[in-house]
């Protein structure tokens, strides 16, 4: 409990940091991106720099994801919440980043039960958490796999969804880290994609719960409230 509370103190001093300072870096980041790309078109030909201006694009496209997840929770305003089928919000998903699965030999099995009732969301905000939670299943399996991606009523008022890898898994003594701010194991990673997943599915009533076996892989367990029970 009182790791709970801990918890949601650091997402709200976190979130309000992030509306304050998210918005101002963004615009001199475009500027910076924008000179860049022009110093570098105009020294076209000299090999020794090319490297240079490859850390410089990486090292900004890093800045960008990091303000971009911020900003997600930054934005309270944009939130508009009706009923969606989850399905189609989850198939929306896994089209647009289908390519990047085919890239890493990354295969989708989907079940989707039918006639699901739908539920009560904010359908950029949900498709933000399966883009998080898929792409991080992604990239646990650098030499390809399956994600099984089910969707099913529990019957008790919750739509249930799972997404299973066949990564790497995670001990279970940093299962308890996944959400913490900044909390990575990857060189290139923010450590934001969970909090701000964790933070929307709170903000739908909903649950997340996370079953993991290391070299086995892992199942991230969604539930959110249908909307015949609303
Ligand atoms: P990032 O992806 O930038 O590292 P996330 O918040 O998305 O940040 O994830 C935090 C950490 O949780 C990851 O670095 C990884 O260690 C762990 N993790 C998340 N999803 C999985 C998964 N499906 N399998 C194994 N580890 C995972
Ligand atoms: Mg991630």
């Amino acid at each position: 409990m009182e790791e709970q509370l801990r918890k949601s103190d650091t997402l709200t001093v976190v979130g309000e940091l992030a509306a304050g300072i998210a918005h101002e870096i963004r615009n001199p980041m475009t500027a910076l991106k924008g000179f860049i790309q022009l110093l570098e078109n105009s020294m076209v030909g000299s090999q020794s720099h090319s490297m240079y201006f490859n850390v410089i694009s990486s090292e900004l496209q890093r800045i960008e994801s990091i303000i971009t997840e911020f900003l997600i929770l930054a934005k309270p305003q944009a939130i508009h919440f009706n009923e969606y089928d989850v399905c189609r919000i989850m198939k929306d998903t896994i089209e647009l980043l289908n390519a990047q699965a085919l890239m890493h030999g990354v295969e989708f099995n989907i079940y989707y039960e039918k006639d699901l009732p739908s539920i009560y969301c904010e359908p950029n905000q949900l498709k933000q958490v399966f883009i998080n939670i898929i792409k991080n299943a992604i990239e646990v399996m650098p030499k390809g796999g399956n994600i099984t991606v089910k969707i099913v009523d529990q019957q008790d008022g919750y739509i249930h969804i799972t997404i299973e890898d066949e990564g790497s898994g995670i001990p279970s003594d940093k299962i308890k880290k996944l959400g913490e701010p900044f909390y990575t194991t990857k060189d290139r990673g923010t450590g934001l994609g969970l909090m701000v997943s964790f933070k929307i599915i709170k903000e739908h009533k909903g649950t997340v719960e996370v079953e993991s076996e290391v070299e086995k892989g892992t199942i991230f367990h969604i539930k959110l409230p249908s909307s015949k029970h609303c």
